[in-house]
């Protein structure tokens, strides 16, 4: 059965492990800091790979950043990742054939493989972390765009300027959906600067009154955006991923959507191929596995 060195690499954090080609993991996940610099981030590849390369027949990378439709590069800029990142030249890294995809375009395709969009041609994921990161699946493809970049969740949920969203533009449907956009719409309804998201969950699974209005509102801001969704793609399913789908309720966001959109009924679910999504997705995707 072949093999991939998977590879998922973010901003603080960098993995890998090796999967083969039912999706299991077959050997151990180390973890490691993003180095600073890009020469350190270049030989920590190299060093990865050296050591796993002779017995995969891929090389697997997800990574923050768009990437180009050819998957060997990086498009643009990546946030919180040394700044040069974008121009690494992944194919030199190793004799063995290296693929690159997003990490929630992998994740995406790991949800289809494996997970909760199993079986479904048309799903859309939604990445709910620090920020929203998006993966579209079309007709049991992942969908990129012309050049790759496709799926970014930067559509405005308001248009009098009111937040500023990390991409330079206000209102973005990240700015109101991430972990942030619920510390920023606690920071406007409590008219206070140092709240922060652990007090709002913390307070909302506690019963507390404001902290659940807050927590409310922020999934009422989900909602908005699943519904954009729904009535652009008209997906089997719209699946919810990352540290902050933990916190909201699928049941409500599914009767919600279905009672506003104009398409045909779908459903909100949460993903279930856990923290590795990425890799996993990365590593069938370079593998070639179908649905
Ligand atoms: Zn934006």
């Amino acid at each position: 059965m072949k093999k991939a060195l998977a590879i998922d690499v973010g901003g603080t954090k960098i993995y890998n492990t090796v999967i083969n080609e039912n999706g299991e993991i077959i050997s151990e996940i180390e973890k490691r800091h993003t180095p600073k610099t890009f020469a350190e981030i270049e030989s920590l590849f190299k060093e990865i790979i050296k050591k796993y390369e002779n017995e995969v027949d891929v090389i697997a990378f997800a990574t923050c950043g768009a990437v180009n439709n050819t998957n060997d590069g990086i498009l643009g800029s990546t946030g919180n990742i040394a700044k040069e990142y974008p121009t690494m030249n992944f194919k030199s890294l190793s004799s063995k054939r290296v693929f690159v995809e997003n990490d929630a375009n992998a994740a995406a395709w790991a949800e289809h493989i494996l997970g909760a969009s199993k079986g479904m041609p048309y799903s859309v994921m939604i990445t709910l972390g620090t920020g929203v990161g998006g993966g579209i699946i079309l007709d049991n493809k992942l969908y990129k765009g012309k050049n790759g970049a496709a799926g970014e969740m930067h559509f405005k949920m308001r248009t009098d300027k009111h937040r500023k969203c990390t991409c330079g533009a206000y209102d973005c449907f990240e700015s109101y959906a991430s972990g942030t956009g619920l510390k920023r719409t606690a920071e406007e309804m409590l008219n206070n600067k140092d709240v922060t998201t652990y007090d709002v969950i913390d307070g909302w699974k506690n019963g507390d009154a404001k902290m659940t209005a807050i927590h409310d509102k922020w999934q009422n801001d989900i909602l908005e955006g699943l519904i954009g969704l729904a009535n652009i793609f008209d997906p089997d399913v719209l699946v919810l991923s990352g540290s902050m789908a933990e916190f909201v309720d699928t049941e409500y966001l599914t009767e919600k959507v279905n009672s506003e959109i104009v398409t045909t009924p779908t459903k909100v679910v949460k993903a279930q191929t856990g923290n590795y999504s990425g890799m996993l997705g990365a590593a069938l995707l370079a593998l070639g596995v179908k649905d």
